[in-house]
């Protein structure tokens, strides 16, 4: 059997890293298995679609390198076939007319207290017309439900109300139109997230009622449904408290290899090392090997991943992936409300190919670049007011240390080895560290406390100008002892 799966998403809002997760594992399943992983909009809720959200799918799954086979399709445009399987469910008795309304419903469910709807209507013989919903006769009996990573559910179908698969508008509702896609596009395998277990059962009844119905009987798909997403509290992903859209990970400056990296650990370990290529996830996954207990969406974690793939790119590959947050191209992409601190005609890109292996090593996503290399083409050096009241103005040493420095450095060969030589040599003359003696030095010349390795900047910005910053934090400093 060849497989086939589908990733299909509601374009109601940004795209959500468990939506992403979802697209990765149908995408590794399809990959490893041989088969084909189809991209499906399901965009049938046009009071919640927005064309625009449509476009954040397409580039987020084109950033990750998911792209699917086949499609997009979208739903919208199989309308003629969810109508005609709700003709052939009335046909063949399965669906019913219903006149309550929603505050019917809800009077009748607060008197005799049952869950979701009573099936009032169900034997009224109510006509079909323009203020009616059409709703499914869920018939006696249990609903096994087979899940690859869950095992063998079996629902009651008591406590199964009669849903509704189409609204009186005549609008087909998800769980119907899903099925009838799912058919139409002969998927085998159902992969997404946990929230929709309880929708498995609805949909098992309604593929089996339209094998009957329409005389085509196509087995019904394996499911498997994949494990929830949850902060450091052990909570469900919140999208107020947690960063949690693709686009915003992108803009920080993450890779899209150590994105998907980390998403297939959401669930999934590969044998051994868990920093691993997509080649090796592909040869190694298997939807049996997903964990049933909800996964940390560790950040940190993400981090981590994404400094050690940073550090592992060829110069080459570096500077052209760091490039839209240093030295854009005009009409290239650009990450979404980031400035360049620079204007862009100070930027020198031979200086920055030089400091940038040492600041490669040193990041742990492509938007801290700027502000680590910012000292090398502003006029003056951003001052973080912090630094600079811990190692200047604070720091009794700091004149003599800013004096010995301006002295040394205003002689010695303008070299990273001969600066830390002088430095070294006046560090100990003051009987310092020469850890202590750098913090002024480098909160001077750079405006901050961290950066890339004090000499190498200092040699990249030339002696004029470190003498010069040297002065200026000379003078704050106060009059020394
Ligand atoms: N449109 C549904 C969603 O975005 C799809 C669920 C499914 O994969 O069946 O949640």
């Amino acid at each position: 059997m060849t497989t086939r799966v589908r990733f299909a998403p509601s374009p109601t809002g940004y795209f959500h890293v468990g939506s992403a997760r979802t697209a990765l594992f149908n995408w590794l399943f399809a990959r490893h298995t041989g088969g084909t992983y189809l991209l499906r909009i399901e965009d049938t809720d046009a009071e919640r679609n927005r064309e625009e959200w449509v476009d954040v799918i397409n580039r987020c799954l084109e950033w990750l390198g998911l792209s699917p086979d086949e499609g997009p399709f979208r739903q919208s445009d199989n309308a003629t076939q969810h109508t005609a399987a709700v003709d052939a469910l009335i046909g063949a008795g399965r669906l019913y007319p219903c006149a309550c309304t929603g505050d019917e419903v809800q009077a009748r469910k607060r008197d005799n207290k049952t869950p979701g709807y009573d099936g009032y209507c169900r034997d009224r013989g109510v006509e079909r017309g323009p203020t009616t919903a059409l709703r499914f006769k869920v018939p006696e009996g249990t609903t096994t439900v087979h899940d690859i990573i869950r095992g063998t559910i079996e629902f009651q179908n008591a406590v199964i109300d009669d849903f509704v698969v189409a609204k009186s508008s005549g609008a087909v509702l998800y769980n119907m139109a899903n099925v009838v896609d799912d058919r139409a596009d002969r998927i085998t395998h159902v992969v997404r997230g946990e929230d929709h277990i309880s929708n498995t059962p609805k949909q098992q009844l309604i593929w089996e009622a339209l094998s009957e119905a329409t005389g085509e009987h196509l087995p019904l798909p394996t499911y498997a449904h994949l494990p929830l997403l949850v902060d450091a509290q052990r909570k469900k992903l919140s999208k107020r408290k947690d960063p949690v859209s693709v686009e915003d990970f992108r803009d920080e400056g993450y890779l899209a290899d150590a994105f998907v990296n980390f998403l297939g650990l959401l669930g999934w370990s590969p044998k051994g090392d868990e920093q691993v290529d997509r080649a090796t996830m592909i040869a190694q996954f298997d939807l049996a090997d997903v964990n049933q207990s909800p996964a940390f969406f560790d950040v940190m974690k993400l981090r981590s991943i994404n400094a050690d793939y940073l550090r592992a790119m060829s110069l080459e590959d570096f500077l052209v992936a760091v490039s839209p947050w240093v030295d854009p191209e005009p009409g290239a992409w650009m990450p979404t409300a980031v400035e360049v601190p620079w204007p862009a005609e100070r930027f020198d890109a031979e200086r920055f190919r030089t400091i940038a292996p040492l600041v490669q090593e040193r990041v742990t996503r492509l938007s801290e670049v700027p502000g680590m290399v910012d000292f090398l083409f502003l006029d003056e050096p951003v001052i973080d007011a912090a630094s600079w009241a811990k190692a200047v103005t604070g720091e009794s040493d700091a004149p003599a240390i800013l004096d010995a420095a301006i002295a040394a450095f205003t002689s010695c060969e303008f070299t990273a080895a001969a600066l830390h030589e002088v430095t070294l040599a006046f560090t100990e003359a003051l009987g310092s560290k020469l850890r202590k003696v750098q913090a002024p030095i480098r909160v001077a010349v750079t405006g901050r406390s961290v950066g890339p390795p004090l000499f190498e900047s200092m040699e990249l910005l030339g002696r004029d100008e470190v003498l010069r910053r040297l002065s200026v934090a000379r003078g704050a400093a106060g009059a020394g002892q």
